[in-house]
């Protein structure tokens, strides 16, 4: 297949498209039409964290595919691998969470979230975090808090209020007008921030007493990646909604936002269905996603993302190298400068190691190796990563 029609059919979101034709894709490891096998580092940006085609997860596609594809919009029909889902979710996470609300994807999470906040509150009102990345439909664009990719798109939602991450400014804006705090408990994209844990704290008691619903985006952080089921569990603060996608479906395309049933009480009626969705929780998403949470669940891959966020913490150290932040496998390999940062992870990808950027920073390289990852192959790809920063750091 030539790159031109690539780039002539399909529509691009920017001028420097990696282009790699992807013949197949395997473990950590992804395979070009050219023959050439790359790591995926980045796991498709926190997606495939069991690795590409877990054979759980294709045996169980098989399995629905065989039986049946869409058969009704979502809610009416009793679909098993949704339900089968639903239960082995809800019965990982606190009691005070009772039921899911299935969608395609993380944005739509976000937007399910933030109208259900506000039916339930009865409120407008919205705070967010500056730097913060919770998708691109309108929604959720309106409570992400980077202005250059607001600006064009303005007006947005009204009543949206920013406040600085980690900075006690929020406590002003949450008042008894506030429907919902939005928040990454670690910021992804932002360049992988994690929230101090007692101002978290902080934030859930202020939420509490002021009736507001705290908003939890773990699209990112979930399923494992940061070496807990979900971080708010390290972080021992429950939010009330809860956002979910990337790594939920193992590869396949589902989102979901978790919650009280009496929270979700408020979608039935004023009027009737008034949240619906065609393709939300699909069953063929919804059995990947099924048999991905079986398998991370009964795996040691919580114990693994810890070990290797050690194991990287450890390697990379040195002359170029500001820090290496983050939990578990979702860490950000800040480095001295924007230079460096784009020589390091061109030249890595040369060598065969996919690494990225996050979007809101150009001096952070995101390190999100799949939990299977083994410990030779981590090791072998550190010395390499370490190496090339220090082949170009040198001088500084
Ligand atoms: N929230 C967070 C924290 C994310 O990292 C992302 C995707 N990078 C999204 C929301 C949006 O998810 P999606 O691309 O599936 O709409």
């Amino acid at each position: 297949m030539s790159s031109s029609k690539f780039t002539q059919y399909i529509a691009q979101t920017s001028d420097f498209p990696l282009s790699l034709e992807i013949s197949h894709a395997e473990g950590p490891f992804l395979y070009t039409t050219k023959g050439r096998e790359y790591l995926d580092f980045i796991s498709g940006i926190a997606v495939s964290s069991l690795g590409h085609r877990h054979p759980k997860v294709v045996e169980a596609l098989h399995k629905q595919i065989d039986a049946h594809l869409h058969v009704m919009v979502y809610g009416e029909f009793i679909q098993k691998p949704q339900v089968e889902f639903a239960e082995l979710l809800l019965s990982n996470l606190p009691s005070s969470f009772d039921q899911v609300y299935l969608v395609n994807s993380g944005t739509e999470a976000n937007e399910g979230a933030l109208k259900l906040a506000k039916k339930y509150t009865g409120r407008k009102k919205l705070v967010a975090f500056k730097n913060s990345y919770h998708g691109d439909t309108h929604g959720s664009l309106s409570v992400t808090g980077r202005d250059v990719y607001r600006d064009p798109y303005l007006p947005l939602l009204p009543d949206v209020h920013f406040a600085a991450f980690n900075s006690d400014d929020v406590f002003d804006l949450l008042d008894d007008q506030t429907a919902a705090l939005i928040m990454e408990p670690i910021q992804g994209e932002g360049g992988i921030i994690p929230a101090d844990k007692a101002w978290l704290q902080k934030i859930r008691e202020k939420c509490s007493e002021k009736g507001i619903l705290l908003i939890f985006d773990e699209i990112q952080s979930g399923f494992g990646r940061t070496g807990s089921l979900f971080a708010f569990q390290e972080y021992e603060v429950v939010p009330d909604i809860l956002c979910i996608a990337k790594a939920m479906g193992g590869g396949m395309p589902i989102g979901g936002f978790v919650a009280s049933a009496e929270i979700f009480q408020t979608f039935k009626y004023d009027p009737p269905l008034n949240h619906v969705t065609t393709f939300g929780g699909h069953p063929v998403s919804c059995a990947a996603a099924h048999a991905n949470l079986k398998e991370l669940l009964a795996g040691n891959y919580l114990q693994r993302a810890k070990e290797i966020e050690l194991k990287i913490k450890d390697k990379l150290v040195g002359d170029g190298i500001v820090e290496v932040r983050g939990k578990g496998a979702m860490l950000g390999l800040e480095l001295a400068s924007k230079e460096l940062t784009q020589q390091v992870v061109e030249d890595c990808f040369e060598q065969g190691i996919l690494l990225g950027w996050t979007l809101h920073s150009n001096t952070l390289v995101r390190l999100a190796p799949p939990l299977i990852i083994e410990d030779e192959l981590l090791e072998h790809t550190l010395d390499i990563i370490s190496g090339t920063i220090q082949k170009y750091a040198g001088g500084m």
